[in-house]
């Protein structure tokens, strides 16, 4: 099992903020923003660079969700940022896909 699906099965505490049958989205125990959620599929894929085509409609309620979070935590008005990092260059640490949704601060471009 993976960090996430632990989180997902409750074997990990979390500070879980929106689940449904597809997705879980939690706070990051690292935040780097006031706000900082992980959106997260729960059937794990490792990252999207290895995303299939059958992965389709959960890639497109992973980022509706996001949005939909955004709004639930009151940063939709003031601007967020989501973030996927894939690989090592990319940064990534958790091999299972997720989207960083960050808010509450200006985000500065280009990214670190
Ligand atoms: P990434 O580096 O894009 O793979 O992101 C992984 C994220 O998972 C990092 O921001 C970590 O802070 C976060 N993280 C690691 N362990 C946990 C955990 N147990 N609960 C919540 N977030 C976590």
């Amino acid at each position: 099992m993976t960090l996430f699906e632990k989180i997902a099965s409750r074997q990990i505490p979390a500070d879980i903020v929106y689940e449904d049958d597809l997705v879980i989205a939690f706070r990051d125990v690292g935040p780097q923003a006031p706000t900082h959620v992980l959106v997260v599929p729960k059937r794990a894929i490792p990252r999207i660079g290895e995303a299939a085509p059958s992965d389709h409609a959960v890639l497109g309620h992973l980022l509706i969700k996001a949005a939909e979070v955004a709004r639930k935590l009151g940063i939709d008005q003031t601007g967020y940022r989501l973030v996927i990092n894939n690989g090592p260059d990319g940064g990534e640490s958790v091999p299972h896909l997720h989207v960083h949704l960050l808010g509450g601060r200006r985000m500065d471009w280009p990214p670190g």
